[in-house]
C-alpha cells in the first residue's frame, strides 16, 4: 500500500513539473517591432467552434487601407476561404500561421503533432492565398524554448505581442479599450486584437484607436515591413 502511494506521489510530481517547466521562457519570441512604427495584428482563432471575420474591423481596414495582419488557424482559413483570398490579394494585409487547430499549450505536444499543427496550417494558408507565411503565433502565447526552437527550424519566426489588449473580455467597453491601449502603445508596439468575433468591443474602438495613434504620431506597418 505504501509503495502505491508513493509511486503516485512520483508520477503527481512529475505532472506537476512538467507544467512547471512548460511556463513561457519568451528566449526567442518577438513582441516587438524593430522599427517606431507599430503594427496592428488580430487573432481569427477557431479550433472547435465555427467562427467568421468580424466585418466591421475588416471593411474599416480595408477602406481606409491601413496595413495590417491576421494570424488565423488552419481551421479558420478553410471556414472562411472565399474572403482571406480577397484580401490576400491586397498588399497592405499579411496572413501569418496560428496553428492548424488551436490547441492550447502546444509546447506539451509531441514533436511530430506540432509539426502537423504548423504544417497543415501553413498549406492551408498557400493554397488559399497563394503566399507562404513567414510568422507564428503560439495559441494564447504558450510555448517553451524547445517548441519556439522547433518553430524556427520550420522556418518560422514566432511573432506574439507587446501587451494584451484585453478585447476577449466582454466587459471591456470601447471606450476603455481605447484609452487602454492607447496608453500602453509605444514605438515598436505589437498590438493584438480578435478578429473572428471574440474581441466584443474592437470593431467599435478601432477608428478611434487608429486616429489617437495617428495623433500621437504612430504609424502602421505589417510585419515584414517592421524589420522582423
Ligand atoms: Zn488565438
Amino acid at each position: 500500500m505504501a509503495r502505491k502511494n508513493i509511486s503516485a506521489l512520483i508520477i503527481i510530481a512529475f505532472i506537476v513539473l512538467s507544467f512547471v517547466l512548460a511556463i513561457p521562457v519568451h528566449a526567442n519570441v518577438i513582441e516587438k517591432l524593430n522599427i517606431k512604427s507599430v503594427a496592428l495584428t488580430f487573432d481569427a482563432c477557431e479550433s472547435s467552434v465555427p467562427v467568421y471575420f468580424e466585418e466591421t474591423i475588416l471593411s474599416y481596414l480595408i477602406r481606409e487601407k491601413i496595413p495590417f495582419t491576421v494570424f488565423v488557424t488552419g481551421k479558420f482559413a478553410r471556414r472562411n476561404k472565399e474572403r482571406l483570398r480577397e484580401i490576400a490579394k491586397l498588399p497592405f494585409v499579411e496572413i501569418e500561421n496560428h496553428s492548424l487547430s488551436h490547441y492550447s499549450h502546444m509546447e506539451l505536444l509531441p514533436e511530430e503533432k506540432l509539426r502537423r499543427e504548423v504544417m497543415v496550417a501553413d498549406q492551408l494558408i498557400k493554397s488559399i492565398t497563394g503566399r507562404k507565411a513567414k510568422y507564428f503565433r503560439f495559441p494564447e502565447g504558450d510555448c517553451d524554448e524547445k517548441s519556439v526552437e522547433r518553430l524556427e527550424r520550420m522556418h518560422y519566426k514566432v511573432v506574439h505581442w507587446t501587451f494584451p489588449s484585453g478585447d476577449p473580455d466582454q466587459n471591456i467597453t470601447p471606450e476603455k479599450l481605447k484609452q487602454w491601449v492607447v496608453f500602453k502603445t509605444k514605438p515598436g508596439s505589437i498590438l493584438i486584437f480578435h478578429i473572428n468575433g471574440r474581441g466584443y468591443s474592437t470593431g467599435e474602438a478601432l477608428p478611434s484607436i487608429v486616429t489617437a495613434l495617428r495623433r500621437k504620431g504612430f504609424n502602421f506597418v505589417k510585419l515584414e515591413d517592421g524589420g522582423l
